[in-house]
């Protein structure tokens, strides 16, 4: 049985349709990465699944039970980091798991164990009386992670939880959401492709709430690498890089050969298709070098996120707000020890 079912799921604001007859399945144990630009509807689906939004219609199932039915026997199975985790700045980071450990109906006697179990599995341990305000933003994500497996529930559900983030925090971040595979089913929601293919078992591609791609990250990197394209300058005229590319490369299963001009001779572009990136580059330099015609420049251009989502949306424009990575802010440094103590 799919720990979480969803059936034609349907929201509207208005005449605004936000999610758009969606259906998919995640398995027990399995980490599914739901990708998509700003708006594509992903915080809009986490938050039915998480019984925080009403649907307009469609079905939705957590570990059998009906969020919609049963919305409080789905959400005992869900621990859930909205995209603006609700942590108290004024509360420790103890104080504040005891707190949700609490709301979330722990019993007494387990409230300890779980409170220093998720701290462990976070590494928020050291900070444990620190005042949640006083932590970095890496840290404070750490603790609305704790917050989401208090409880040990069958299924996390993290909305961006690396927006915001150092590239280090990043590398921490999904370091530990791989750490819980298989004890967990995990859906996480970015919007960059690279983050999704490191840690997801299966990847969601949605756009203006319908999905336009589902598949393994291997599968989508074959699909992405397959567009993949070689550039190269060569010092000669157009005619005679025809001929050149005619007695070189017309054998091999490349996806496509264009021959243009360029200011300083012939531009040749490789479509790498089914060939290695590296066999052609080699195969290039070899035969031009056989041949005396000097590559003048030669580079690699992979699609980007942009490109990935035109080509699988058929659109002539990327939404104006997806960035490959967002760009990176520094945060402010951590209180040195002692000040942020609470007492
Ligand atoms: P994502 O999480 O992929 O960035 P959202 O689920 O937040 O996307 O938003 C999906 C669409 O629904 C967007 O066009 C957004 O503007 C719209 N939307 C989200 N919340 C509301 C709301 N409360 N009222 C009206 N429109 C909304």
């Amino acid at each position: 049985m799919s720990v979480i079912e969803v059936k034609h799921l349907t929201k509207r604001y208005g005449k605004h349709l936000a999610v758009d007859d969606l259906s998919f399945s995640v398995e027990e144990g399995e980490i599914y990465g739901f990708l998509g630009p700003n708006g594509a509807g992903k915080s809009t689906t986490m938050n039915i699944l998480t019984g925080c939004l009403a649907a307009t219609s469609g079905e939705a199932t957590i570990n059998g039970f009906d969020i919609f039915e049963e919305p409080k026997e789905a959400k005992k199975c869900i621990g859930y980091l909205p995209e603006i985790p609700p942590v108290y700045g004024s509360r420790t980071v103890r104080e504040y798991l005891q707190f949700v450990a609490e709301a979330k109906k722990v019993p007494a006697e387990n409230i300890e164990s779980e409170i220093q179990r998720t701290m462990g599995l976070t590494g928020t341990k050291e900070y444990e009386n620190r005042l949640i305000r006083h932590l970095s933003k890496g840290y404070r994500q750490r603790v609305g992670i704790a917050e989401a497996l208090i409880g040990d529930p069958k299924v996390i559900i993290l909305d961006e939880p690396t927006v915001g983030l150092d590239p280090q925090q990043i590398v921490e971040i999904r370091e530990l959401i791989a750490s819980l595979k298989g004890g967990h089913t995990v859906i996480l929601s970015s919007h960059i492709l690279s983050e999704v293919q490191s840690v997801c078992e299966k990847v969601i591609i949605i756009d203006h709430g319908r999905i336009v791609a589902l598949d393994t990250p291997e599968n989508l990197e074959k699909t992405f690498r397959q567009s993949t394209s070689i550039h190269a300058v060569l010092e000669c005229e157009p005619e005679r890089a025809r001929e050149f590319v005619e007695a070189h490369f017309s054998g091999l299963p490349l996806k496509g050969i264009d021959v243009g001009t360029s200011e300083s001779g012939s531009l040749l572009k490789f479509t790498l298709g089914d060939v290695d990136e590296k066999e052609l580059a080699r195969s290039l330099f070899f035969a031009a070098a056989d041949e005396r015609i000097a590559i003048l420049s030669m580079e690699t251009k992979r699609l980007s996120l942009e490109e990935v989502f035109l080509k699988l949306t058929g659109e002539k424009t990327a939404p104006a707000e997806m960035q490959q990575e967002k760009e990176f802010i520094p945060e402010e440094p951590e209180i040195p020890e002692n000040g942020g103590e609470a007492r």
